[in-house]
């Protein structure tokens, strides 16, 4: 009888082992992690800098590595103000602050280039505890999009503005609005041509287009922050407008259970209200960061041609990096001892 109890214990240990194996087999383009104990306060930040067809034989090694040092300098300096009490949403806006600095991210000053030649902006910013949000779209003269988003959150009763009046906003809110000549970067540029080029003959560019940086932290204090700064998609025509200022598409925070920013085929992340989808697989459904996640960027989107990724982070401190394109420019680091910075599959 012992010995038929003690068996059955040994059965339902290796069941339990064996499902977790399961689970961490699902995705091999995705990493997560557990936390060890509850007693310490969860910290987290994950970020990236566009998905797409981003290949290893496309990328010089110099420039691969000044990816990969912008991003781990970031992830670091970003992990360790988070250590030190600061705030998530002054965390999240400095640290796409500096990502729209660099013109190796499409985004603020290395924003791609519409169809007419010009760079026209979208960003989203939300904070978890209570939902409260911000978003501009389709701004040519203002330097940090984000940092525009943020004042919309912060000071209007309004989600999203756009265009002129977003600019007009920003004026009376004191931002200093720029000569739109500032975004002007050559090696954009020139991808505007290579597509328009490729497009004349009825080539598929598409690929070719993405781009996008995010940010998303828990801090020290329980709350969740996500923002999502791009110049859209190269080309781009008629106002076009992407998920990235749209708020449940590409950007979404909720204390109570994740936050995410996307990057990728926007039209898609719109249509499939992405990280607002995350969340509610995670809510409603119980399945845990990396499989809603998976979930929506593998079953969901990668069948219908929906390129892209997400990073994100559950109110637990569990991180996902999770994509179906090519590679993804990203990183994340938590207090369980998780540190990544990758680019490729
Ligand atoms: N999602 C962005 C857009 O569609 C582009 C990107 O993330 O690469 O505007």
């Amino acid at each position: 009888m012992k010995f038929a109890l003690l068996f059955f214990v040994f059965i339902l240990f290796l069941i339990g082992c064996s499902s977790d194996n399961k689970e961490n087999n699902k995705s091999s383009l995705s990493e997560s992690t557990d936390l060890k104990s509850d007693s310490i306060q969860p910290i987290a930040i994950v970020i990236h800098g566009g998905a797409g067809t981003i290949l290893k034989e496309n990328l010089s090694d110099s420039l691969e590595a000044a990816y990969l040092t912008l991003l781990d300098s970031l992830i670091s300096s970003g992990f360790e103000r988070l250590e030190n009490g600061e705030i998530g949403m002054d965390v999240v806006e400095s640290i796409i602050n500096f990502m729209e600095d660099s013109p190796l991210f499409n985004a603020g000053r290395g924003a791609v280039f519409t169809a007419n030649g010009e760079n026209e902006l979208d960003a989203s910013i939300m904070h978890g505890r209570e939902r409260n949000a911000g978003a501009v779209a389709g701004v040519k003269r203002v330097q940090y999009p984000i940092s525009l988003a943020r004042k919309v959150m912060e000071n209007s009763d309004h989600v999203l503005l756009m265009g002129s009046g977003a600019e007009e906003f920003a004026a009376s809110n004191g931002v200093v609005l720029i000569d739109p000549s500032y975004f002007y970067v050559e090696s954009r540029y020139q991808s505007l041509l290579r597509v328009q080029e490729k497009e004349a003959l009825n080539k598929n560019t598409q690929k070719e287009k993405y781009g996008t940086v995010g940010c998303v932290v828990l801090d020290a204090y329980g709350d969740i922050v996500a923002g999502t700064s791009t110049g859209g998609m190269t080309n781009k025509k008629w106002g076009r407008v992407g998920d990235s200022p749209i708020i449940g598409a590409g950007t979404f925070a909720d204390n109570s259970s994740v936050g995410v920013s996307a990057t990728g085929w926007g039209e898609y992340f719109i249509r499939y209200s992405v990280a607002y989808d995350i969340a509610a697989l995670f809510l409603y459904k119980g399945l845990s960061l990396q499989a809603a996640c998976d979930e929506v960027i593998h079953q969901k989107l990668a069948p219908i041609g929906g390129d892209g990724g997400v990073v994100a982070l559950d109110k637990h401190g569990k991180v996902s990096l999770t994509f179906n394109s090519k590679g993804m420019y990203r990183a994340a680091k938590n207090n369980n001892g998780v540190k990544i910075v990758a680019i490729f599959e």
